[in-house]
């Protein structure tokens, strides 16, 4: 699709982000360009709308950029999956590692139903980590079915992606 090399072109990579060593891939370049910033929604809500999905799950913080705007154009929900201590109700909450220590992700009970069809959105796959906590929770802890984890930017070589039990993921940028 023509539209990806102009969402690339605006990701920015900072190095040495947030510590010596890290190349941080910034979106925040491609969220002041509109058309980028559309065109980036635009291809995820093609790809799944008409699939009958009535969850979108956002991980804090980027996917609560991206995920907001696919859920309304494909009339679901929005569920925010957050780091501890954030959400004011009763909560689940899964533990992840992290290359230090580890992190928590936290969802509201009762905000997804057994069999609900869920879309998993953040910003970036590394190590895939994050979003395996986030399968955790919709899928084992709440019941729904995972229909495919989405995510703008994909680093291959941490193989994150065999993290995920076999479930799918798309991604629109892939760095190397
Ligand atoms: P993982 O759990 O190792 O897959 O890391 C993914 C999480 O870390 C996501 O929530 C990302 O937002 C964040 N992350 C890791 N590296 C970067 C980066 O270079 N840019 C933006 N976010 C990053």
């Amino acid at each position: 699709d023509p539209r990806i090399d102009g969402i690339k072109t605006k990701i920015r990579v900072v190095p040495n982000f947030p510590k010596p060593g890290i190349m941080f891939q910034d979106i925040t370049t491609l969220l002041l360009d509109p058309k980028a910033f559309k065109d980036t929604v635009d291809l995820f809500v093609e790809r799944y709308k008409g699939k009958n999905i009535s969850v979108v799950a956002g991980i804090e913080a980027r996917g609560f950029i991206f995920g907001p705007p696919i859920a309304l154009a494909i009339g679901a929900k929005f569920v925010p999956l957050r780091k501890p201590k954030k959400l004011p109700g009763e909560v689940i909450s899964e533990e992840y590692t992290l290359e230090y220590g580890s992190d928590r992700l936290e969802m509201h009970v009762g905000a997804v139903n057994k069999g609900e069809r869920a879309l998993v959105v953040d910003d970036l796959i590394a190590t895939g980590g994050t979003l395996c906590a986030a399968m955790n929770l919709l899928a084992e802890r709440a019941g729904a079915e995972i229909v495919e984890c989405a995510c703008l930017i994909e680093l291959p070589e941490l193989k994150g992606r065999d993290r995920l039990h076999g479930k799918p993921l798309h991604v629109l940028v892939e760095y190397h």
